[in-house]
């Protein structure tokens, strides 16, 4: 049977739920236990798939082809467990599923209501496919308080009680603001946030406060004593330098043997191993050299729009023993000024995915700019489609060249796929299909060209990678991009899509399709962004 913990969040937002809670799951698998990781969201989207990553960051894709929330990424990241269209659901999407069940006359003669009907969907949700796991960390969007997230904290509210006795545990995150003023950590908003929560019938079993610095214990027992939580269980979480030191910073304020202990789990004389958390502390702390890599993008904002990018460049780096430092441009700073004035220190230059014409000139004329200085550059979807659009306006002198996303041409070098297929499956699309939910999303198999760059980097005939774009490159310019150059060095298993391309003559520059971001992990770093990293830090040298 699965035992359950929920995560929930006081006081303000972004206090890092998602990390805390791979981060414990993380330390659960040290001692061997299963683990599973859900998001509910409270938001009315059905899912983050046309939200502006300005707004919310950026949209994680699952193998099966859910978009996501972000904090699906960082489960991944530290549990090596993939996550899948079960592992996120929104308001949007419960409210969806019981407007359709009522418009078909499911509950005919019955009101429709949120209790029970919205806080059983929920339910469902997060008891789904749990039997064969030993946990299911399960977190709550948003702060306590929310209206939005009354029936989530209701539902959970209710599992507590219908589920065997100690078999859940609730885990609430709180900040502790520092007041320069008074000089002061203050813990009356943790206080608030826990009277708020046990006001809708939560007990909090375990509180882990957000700090800028130390926290004195004086402050720990004020809390332990108004919120009713044992000492023991008042886990500081002092902010670290590296998101990878965060599960042996838990450890060493006791979270994994205060949870064990509630399940009654601590005396069961498993050996946790913590060795590779130890080593990759160890190595984020240790780095030999740095690298510049600049992404030109236009989110750039808000980091979290391209966080599962800032983090496989970071894997990339600590294989090899480089820090990546990372320059964000702002692309449509190149589109009426001279690239060398951005880009004339960089090791490295990535185009990220992107949506939209805003922003494309600029990301053109930094592709041509790698292309020419023979900079490493790596094109990611959008940033591959741009560099086909580059290539075909400036090799091929097809002027028109240009992606029909956003133009209407005589030479659409990417252009919009109407029909393509998915295993036996054959998925169609138009110009009037929903924007939302309708993408090539998710894992799809291609097949290497032996003796490609990329064949070595993989060193395999068949790659899976995960998608999310509604535009491919246009399989009819194949033969001229390829006399200009271009090696198409990855194609789908029909021979239709083109998802890899690379130059002949560059050191390193390589397009790809799909997001391999998407699929790095800390333990496991994606063979593009280890060779990436390695041409930035060859290029380093030649300087
Ligand atoms: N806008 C492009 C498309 O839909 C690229 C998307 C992306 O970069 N993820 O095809």
């Amino acid at each position: 049977m699965a035992r359950f913990i929920f995560i929930t969040g006081g006081v303000v937002s972004s206090l890092g739920k998602g990390l805390s809670a791979a981060s414990l799951g993380a330390l659960l698998q040290s001692y061997g236990y299963s683990v599973k990781l859900r998001k509910l969201d409270p938001y009315l989207n059905v899912d983050p798939g046309t939200m502006n990553p300005i707004q919310h960051g950026e949209v994680f894709v699952t193998d099966d082809g859910a978009e996501t929330d972000l904090d699906l990424g960082h489960y991944e990241r530290f549990t090596d467990v993939s996550a899948s269209k079960f592992d996120n659901i929104t308001s949007g999407k419960i409210y969806q599923s019981i407007i359709s069940k009522e418009r078909k006359g499911d509950y005919l003669g019955g009101t429709v209501q949120v209790i029970p009907h919205v806080t059983d969907a929920i339910k469902d949700f997060i008891l789904n496919l749990t039997d064969d796991v030993d946990f299911l960390l399960c977190e709550i969007g948003g702060t306590v308080g929310d209206i939005e997230a009354l029936p989530f904290f209701e539902a959970i509210r209710q599992l507590k009680n219908e589920l065997e006795p100690d078999s859940c545990l609730f885990m609430h995150l709180t900040l502790l603001p520092f007041i320069a003023a008074a000089g002061e950590l203050k813990t009356k908003p943790t206080q608030h946030s826990v009277k708020e929560l046990t006001s809708i019938g939560i007990q909090p079993d375990i509180i882990i406060l957000r700090c800028d610095r130390d926290i004195p214990e004086e402050e720990r027992k004020k809390i332990s004593s108004f919120c009713n939580v044992p000492f023991s269980r008042i886990i500081p979480a002092v902010d670290v330098g590296n998101i990878y030191d965060v599960p042996m910073h838990l450890h060493q304020n006791g979270l994994d043997s205060e949870v064990l202990k509630i399940f009654h789990m601590h005396d069961n004389e498993i050996q946790p191993n913590f060795r590779k958390w130890d080593q990759i502390s160890k190595n984020s702390n240790s780095f030999e050299d740095t690298v510049n890599i600049t992404i030109v993008g236009k989110y750039i904002q808000l980091k979290d729009a391209y966080k599962s990018l800032d983090e496989a460049l970071y894997h990339g780096g600590l294989i090899n023993k480089v820090k990546v430092n990372v320059e964000w441009l702002d692309s449509e700073l190149l589109e009426n000024s001279d690239p060398i004035n951005y880009l004339n220190k960089t090791d490295a230059i990535l185009i990220p995915g992107g949506f939209g014409k805003r922003g494309s000139i600029g990301k053109i004329n930094a592709i041509r700019f790698a292309r020419e200085r023979k900079i490493p550059m790596l094109g990611i979807c959008f940033g591959m489609q741009m560099a086909v659009v580059e290539i075909a306006q400036n090799l091929l002198d097809l002027k028109d060249a240009n992606t029909t996303e956003f133009v209407q041409t005589k030479e659409p070098v990417v252009d919009l796929m109407t029909e393509w297929k998915k295993g036996q499956l054959t998925e169609v699309r138009d110009e009037n299909t929903n924007l939302g939910g309708t993408m090539r999303l998710g894992a799809y198999d291609a097949v290497l060209k032996k003796g490609s760059k990329v064949h070595s980097i993989y060193q395999k005939n068949v790659i899976s990678e995960r998608h999310r774009h509604r535009w491919e490159v246009n399989i009819k310019y194949k033969d001229a991009l390829e006399n200009s150059g271009v090696i198409f060095s990855d194609m789908s298993p029909d021979g239709n899509l083109p998802e890899i391309i690379e130059l002949k003559d560059h050191p390193w520059f390589i397009g790809v399709q799909f997001h391999p971001e998407l699929k790095s992990r800390p333990f496991d770093p994606h063979p593009i962004f280890i060779s990436f990293i390695l041409a930035a830090i060859e290029k380093s040298r030649l300087v």
